[in-house]
């Protein structure tokens, strides 16, 4: 399924060009336009899934061999060090597009520095609460 209004099933289809790095049947692959360091990628799938909830099987299944193809070719050709896969879901969490994507996000030894978060402290009756609340809702 493709959504009318959506700019990356616009993008991921060919509809407006792209700086393509990778194309299948299932995905295609581009430069990020605000990219957080240099080589920002993003993995879009060709289909509209929402958010990582709204994808079928086989989409779930290819995506993450997919993303360290393409992390690994960034290793060899900008000399990252490593990279970040993230994904966001939702507002809160961050999610502008609400296409489902993959960020690949190249790190280098020089930077540029990213945030993250600040461990927080919970007790082991807390982390035993919240996790039996994830539990029963599996
Ligand atoms: P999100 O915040 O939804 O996880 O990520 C959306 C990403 O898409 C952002 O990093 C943003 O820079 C990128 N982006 C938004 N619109 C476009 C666009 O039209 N073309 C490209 N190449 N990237 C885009
Ligand atoms: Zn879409």
């Amino acid at each position: 399924m493709r959504e009318e209004d959506c700019i990356f099933c616009k993008i991921a289809n060919g509809g407006i060009p792209s700086e393509t790095i990778y194309e299948d049947d299932m995905f295609r692959v581009i430069m990020d336009l605000g990219p957080a360091s240099k080589g920002h990628a993003l993995i879009l799938p060709k289909q509209h899934y929402r958010d990582i909830c709204d994808l079928d099987e086989e989409m779930a299944a290819k995506v993450l061999p997919l993303a360290a193809k393409i992390g690994a070719a960034m290793k060899k050709a900008l000399g990252c060090s490593g990279f970040n896969v993230v994904q966001n879901n939702g507002k809160e969490a961050g999610q502008t597009v609400f296409h489902f994507h993959v960020h690949l996000i190249p790190r280098y030894e020089e930077g540029p520095a990213m945030v993250s978060w600040m461990p927080g402290k919970a007790s082991p009756e807390e982390l035993a609460q919240t996790g039996a609340a994830i539990r029963s809702a599996l």
